[in-house]
C-alpha cells in the first residue's frame, strides 16, 4: 500500500477511535497528516470522525488550497496549516471535544505540569488559549503562541488541540490530556492536591533519556 493510502486509512483508524473513546460526537473534531512530499491530508468538514471513508479525505498545501478531494476541507484547517508552518518536525495534528479536557478549557484551568510525574516527562504543562471565534484567523493565531513550547493546549470554552511527530503520537498526547484531566478533576473532588517541588521536577526530567532508552531495542 503506498503512502498516501496508508495514510487515509490510519486518519479513518484514529477518527473511529476518537469517536469510540467518546472524544469527538456528530461532526465534532479534525485530524490532518502531513504527507513526506509535504501536503497535509485532512479531515472533510460535516462528517462524522467515526465514520469516515479513505475516499473523503482532502488533500491541500500549506496555505489551504485544495490540490485533491471531492469535499470542503475542515473549517479549522488553518489552525492546523499553522502548527505545520511553525513546527517542520510535525507531522500530525488532532482535534476534538473530550469532556473532561473540554470542561478544563471552560474553566479556563490550564493542566499543571508538577501535579503527575508523568506529565513532567511527557507533556508538561498543557495551557489554555484565548478564546477564538470558531473556523476564523483568530483560531490558529489564539494556539500559536504554545506551539512552539508545547505539544497540546486547552482551546478556550471549546476542546483540546494536540500535535507530533506521527498520528499515533498526536493520538497519544490527545488521549494522555484527557486521562490528566479526568484525574485532576478527581484531584479537585478530593479537596487540591500536592505539587512536586521544583527539584523533583528536574530530577525526573533527568532520567527522560533513561525511559528513551527503553522504549528501543534491547541491546
Ligand atoms: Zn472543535
Amino acid at each position: 500500500m503506498d503512502e498516501i493510502n496508508a495514510l487515509k486509512e490510519e486518519i479513518c483508524r484514529v477518527g473511529r477511535l476518537l469517536y469510540d473513546r467518546g472524544y469527538v460526537v456528530s461532526n465534532d473534531g479534525n485530524i490532518s497528516v502531513r504527507s513526506s512530499e509535504g501536503r497535509v491530508w485532512i479531515t472533510p468538514s460535516g462528517v462524522s470522525k467515526g465514520r469516515m471513508t479513505p475516499d473523503m479525505m482532502v488533500c491541500t498545501d500549506l496555505d489551504g488550497h485544495v490540490l485533491s478531494g471531492d469535499r470542503y476541507p475542515s473549517s479549522e484547517n488553518k489552525m492546523h496549516l499553522m502548527v505545520y508552518r511553525k513546527r517542520p518536525d510535525v507531522r500530525a495534528v488532532v482535534h476534538a471535544h473530550p469532556p473532561y479536557s473540554t470542561a478544563c478549557a471552560i474553566c479556563r484551568r490550564p493542566l499543571k505540569e508538577r501535579y503527575l510525574a508523568e506529565m513532567v516527562l511527557g507533556l508538561g504543562e498543557v495551557p489554555v488559549t484565548e478564546f477564538a471565534m470558531l473556523s476564523t484567523d483568530q483560531v490558529p493565531r489564539s494556539v500559536e503562541p504554545f506551539v512552539a513550547d508545547h505539544s497540546a493546549v486547552l482551546l478556550a470554552n471549546h476542546g483540546a488541540l494536540a500535535w507530533g511527530p506521527d498520528l499515533w503520537a498526536a493520538f497519544d498526547r490527545l488521549e494522555v490530556v484527557e486521562q490528566t484531566a479526568r484525574i485532576y478533576q478527581l484531584v479537585d473532588q478530593i479537596g487540591g492536591g500536592v505539587e512536586l517541588t521544583q527539584k523533583q521536577a528536574e530530577d525526573l526530567r533527568a532520567r527522560t533519556g533513561f525511559y528513551q532508552k527503553l522504549a528501543g531495542p534491547r541491546s
